[in-house]
């Protein structure tokens, strides 16, 4: 067990790509810290950093008490878990388990335990036999993952191992991960394109763009309080609805027609983002109501994501309750739940 912790690291590949700028990260012990944001953000490069895959082009990396920063890979007492399993395909699942125990010159009897150990936490004892051309990719992953949790590492790190199972078996892999951390509290880092996937795993999640640190903090904190525009579209689905507005006087005026609250400290140009879930079908003492024209409806059965039109053009999405949702074509009139939206200065930083 260890803590990771980054100290200015970044990453400049030759032909002036920057692709991680300088960037101070701390992932504590035990913990399941997760690398989340859109293709080409920095986050695989970030990982490999980690694992020794790539040089920094500056900055230092601890885990635990020693700083590996230029330490071989295979010394830094990791274990990575890739999209594509990488398992050895001439090998058996136990083979492929018990190569890297082989290697580290662990004796039989302890391979042997430990190797039977990990399969029963993943439940893959009848597969022990098996090479990978003869399992499924669900198989294949847990396979993949049992190589890693024998090795019983300082940390694991994963790149998107999911990513190539299907929907239903990656819902079930994912439990299954955050079970697995449960049981077993090896700080870990997981990268993933997919904001979902990042909420429902993390003890706290890290969301990058264009290789700089945008917020790190825990799922509900990055959703309840996103610390900038990036942040508030890309996190939480369906997106946060950004509306523009003019801020006067702890009031702002929205385009779309909504007037709402703000932080006195704000003026002029701001945005106010509202999540779909957020809005309601107004009531008869409800003030501040807008009439805007419902376009499309969408029943999710107990809910309803109806695409909104305002009169100044200006589409939103709400999330309704179904037996309230208004009828494609017709007006209706709608609200934003008391203090449920963001303030964003001129800049796109969130405002309290
Ligand atoms: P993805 O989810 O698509 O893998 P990512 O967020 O993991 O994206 P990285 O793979 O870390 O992003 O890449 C970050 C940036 O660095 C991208 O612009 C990429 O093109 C660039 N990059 C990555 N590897 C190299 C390399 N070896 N040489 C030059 N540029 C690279």
């Amino acid at each position: 067990m260890a803590e990771v912790r980054l100290r200015s690291i970044e990453k400049e590949f030759s032909g002036g790509v920057h692709a991680v700028k300088p960037c101070d990260l701390d992932i504590n012990d035990g913990e399941f810290l997760v690398l989340v944001g859109p293709s080409g953000c920095g986050k695989s490069t970030l990982l490999r950093m980690i694992a020794g895959l790539e040089e920094p082009s500056g900055g230092t990396i601890n885990i635990g008490s020693r700083d590996v920063t230029h330490v071989d890979p295979a010394d830094r007492d990791i274990a990575m878990v890739f999209q594509n399993y990488a398992l050895y395909p001439h090998k058996s699942a136990k083979e492929n388990m018990a190569f890297a125990l082989r290697l580290r010159k662990i004796p039989k009897a302890e391979r042997e335990r430990r190797i039977a150990e990990t399969a029963k936490m993943l439940g893959i004892e009848e597969l022990m036999n098996r090479k990978p051309g003869a399992m499924s990719g669900g198989q294949q992953q847990r396979v993949a993952l049992g190589r890693a949790i024998v090795r019983d590492p300082a940390c694991f790190l994963f790149d998107e191992p999911l990513s190539n199972l299907d929907a239903k078996m990656r819902n079930h892999t994912r439990s299954e991960l955050r079970r697995l951390h449960k049981e077993l509290q090896t700080t870990s880092v997981y990268v993933t394109h997919d904001q979902e996937e990042a909420m429902t795993l993390g003890d706290r999640v890290a969301v990058m763009k264009d290789g700089v640190m945008q917020q790190v903090g825990t799922p509900l904190q990055v959703y309840r309080a996103p610390a900038n525009l990036f942040v508030a579209g890309f996190i939480g689905t369906p997106a946060m609805n950004l509306m523009p507005g003019e801020a006067n006087n702890g009031r702002a005026s929205l385009a779309s027609g909504f007037q709402v609250s703000v932080p006195n400290s704000l003026s002029g140009p701001i945005t106010v983002g509202v999540r779909p879930q957020h809005f309601r079908v107004a009531t008869d003492n409800d003030q501040g109501a807008v009439e805007l024209t419902a376009r499309l409806v969408e029943p999710l059965g107990d809910l309803a994501d109806v695409h909104l039109e305002a009169a100044d053009g200006t589409t939103l999405l709400a999330r309704l309750d179904a037996e309230w949702a208004p009828v494609e074509g017709k007006a209706c009139s709608i609200v934003i739940d008391r203090d449920r939206h963001h303030c964003f200065d001129r800049a796109g930083q969130r405002v309290q």
